[in-house]
């Protein structure tokens, strides 16, 4: 089939179109109209019942926009860019890496400026023109904006990720201070992508589902529910380049993978690309190269799918994301982003610490004594030390710096009971690009019968569930399927019905657009109160009554089987 048939179909049956069509369109944007939008939205319900039921995080929501400091601290401020190449001749503006891996036909080459740089000066590369091409240099992939009249500069968020990092004492009191836990947030990123030309693919706005999973660092090792895919076999594309099938625990055990926590998330991404409909074959996963790495990342793997027209793609991405962003946020905001980690026995520690000598204090300070006081009481035990050593320590109080000597304080030295310590958690981190998964899901469920398409779609995220037709368009025939469409309907699935044209050609049209289950009234019907129910999949029908039909298709809608259908059937008297 050629591979502008499935673009095709999208378009003209209603999955998706380029954005700001009657303005000529802007590239990296898309819509998904009507039919894509419920397919997306299904892809991120099924999304939730993988994390937020079965794993139990609970979903957050936070804006788009932040200022500026957050992605200062997070790092994409310095180092969230791509590298770039203009021609001197005509300006074009390239991907620096990308326009290389095409032009040398190499695959991941490193995205570090030197690097592209060398290879264009050794192997001669130029322009499409025929142009001499410029400095590779790095261009910033986030929008930038300003909030408010004030001019406050904020930037779109390049990831959902950290509105879900600076909430962390939240979160942390809100899940009562245990470790591990998760939150996850499903929502719109973007990205100013250099010069986006592959569909859904390269978007510079896209929609992701992310997980962050809290960790103690000395427990990533073991997972708790790690005995559920212990066995499951994952296809590992390490650095090396070997390609390796092996059970998760292997994996860890010859250590592949750096602990059962990663591992365990590969695992359970691999389950949910195949509940929606990517075969198990065209899954992997691919280690990120050292220097292909975000700035944040210690290991990262992708999930990368198999399409027809791109080859492999990656559609997940699985990083172990260590402290970085937690530790970046306490230092620029100054709020403390720990956890508390229990001994299993206390421990008894001779510690120093320094007292405030309020005699002195209170006349020469007055109304600031207390406070300087309390700002005394938190300083670290270094700053105990250092007193000792150097007869003065200072104190920030209301932004003021305080200069204390020997005549306001004195070194106690005390034995202190430490039933545990305070940590940075790691977190875990598996981020899904939902519309990539989309065009999987399409790409993966285009097929054809008869000379005729076919889009099977699993019932779980096709859009439309059901189609009610008429035999042939007759009062007493249409009042029955009206009837069957309606209950389909207040049972919570989204139906069509359609009383015009041949009967073929209206199962034709519901299964390019991928309907799963066809229920047609015909005269019998009137008899003996039974329909048909059609398969997309196999054009297979069977008879079933009028009234249960629309319980059934539920069922299959569910996860029940089109064969247990039929045994169901068999079996009944
Ligand atoms: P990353 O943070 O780069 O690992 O991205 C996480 C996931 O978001 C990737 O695995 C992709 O599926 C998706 N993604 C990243 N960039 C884009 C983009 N420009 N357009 C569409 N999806 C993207």
């Amino acid at each position: 089939m050629p591979q502008d048939v499935l673009q095709d179909i999208l378009v003209r049956r209603g999955f998706l179109c380029p954005s700001y069509e009657v303005y000529g369109g802007v590239s990296g944007f898309y819509d998904y109209a009507p039919l894509g939008g419920m397919l997306k939205r299904n892809i991120e319900n099924l999304w939730r019942r993988f994390f937020v039921v079965e794993e139990g995080f609970f979903e957050v929501d936070t804006p788009t926009i932040a200022p500026e400091q957050v992605f200062v601290a997070s790092g994409h401020v310095e180092n969230f860019a791509d590298p770039v190449v203009s021609c001197r001749k005509c300006g074009t503006t390239y991907r620096a890496d990308h326009f290389l891996q095409e032009k040398l036909g190499a695959e991941n080459l490193s995205p570090e400026p030197e690097v592209l740089q060398r290879l264009i000066e050794e192997r001669g590369v130029r322009c499409n023109c025929g142009g001499e091409l410029g400095e590779v240099r790095r261009s910033s992939l986030m929008f930038s904006t300003t909030i408010g009249a004030g001019g406050r500069r904020g930037y779109l968020r390049p990831e959902t990720a950290q509105g879900m990092f600076v909430m962390f004492p939240r979160l942390y009191s809100f899940y009562r201070k245990k470790l591990p836990f998760g939150v996850v947030q499903i929502g719109r990123a973007y990205r100013n992508e250099i010069s986006p030309r592959q569909g859904l693919l390269r978007l510079r706005e896209f929609t992701q589902a992310e997980a962050e999973i809290f960790v103690d660092p000395e427990e990533k090792r073991v997972h708790p529910g790690f005995g559920r895919y212990a066995g499951e076999r994952l296809r590992l594309v390490p650095r090396s380049g070997e390609v390796l099938e092996l059970s998760a625990k292997e994996a860890v055990e010859r250590g592949i993978l750096p602990h059962e926590f990663l591992a365990y998330y590969m695992a359970h991404t691999r389950r949910f690309l195949m509940e929606v409909g990517i075969p198990g074959e065209r899954i992997r996963f691919r280690q990120h190269l050292k220097d292909e790495m975000a700035h944040y990342a210690e290991d990262c793997w992708d999930a990368e799918v198999l399409t027809k027209r791109y080859g492999w793609v990656e559609v997940v991405g699985i990083a172990d994301r260590t402290d970085y962003d937690l530790r970046a946020h306490e230092s620029l905001s100054g709020v403390e982003m720990r956890a508390f980690r229990q001994f299993r026995e206390a421990v008894t520690k001779r510690v120093m610490r320094l007292v405030p000598n309020m005699q002195v204090l209170g006349p020469e300070f007055r109304g600031l004594a207390p406070r300087i006081a309390e700002a005394v009481e938190k300083l670290p035990e270094e700053a105990a030390e250092e007193f000792e050593r150097t007869g003065r320590v200072e104190v920030d109080v209301e932004g003021e710096k305080v200069v204390l000597g020997e005549r306001h304080l004195r070194v106690e030295r005390v034995e202190l009971r430490q039933t545990g310590e305070k940590f940075t958690p790691h977190v875990i981190e598996p981020s899904f690009g939902i519309d990539r998964i989309l065009y999987a899901v399409l790409e993966c469920a285009l097929a054809e019968r008869e000379g005729k398409r076919v889009l099977r779609l699993r019932p779980q995220v096709a859009p439309v569930k059901a189609a009610v037709f008429p035999l042939v368009s007759r009062e007493e025939l249409e009042e029955v399927a009206l009837e069957v469409f309606r209950e389909i309907k207040s049972q919570g699935m989204p139906a069509v019905y359609d009383a015009s044209d041949s009967i073929g050609r209206r199962y034709a049209r519901v299964d390019e657009i991928g309907v799963p289950f066809a229920v047609t009234v015909d005269f019998e019907s009137l008899e003996n109160g039974t329909v048909t129910l059609r398969h997309r999949d196999t054009a297979e029908q069977v008879r079933v009554g009028a009234k249960e039909v629309p319980g059934l298709i539920r069922r299959l809608c569910e996860g029940m089987s089109w064969d247990e259908l039929r045994e169901k059937l068999a079996a009944a008297p």
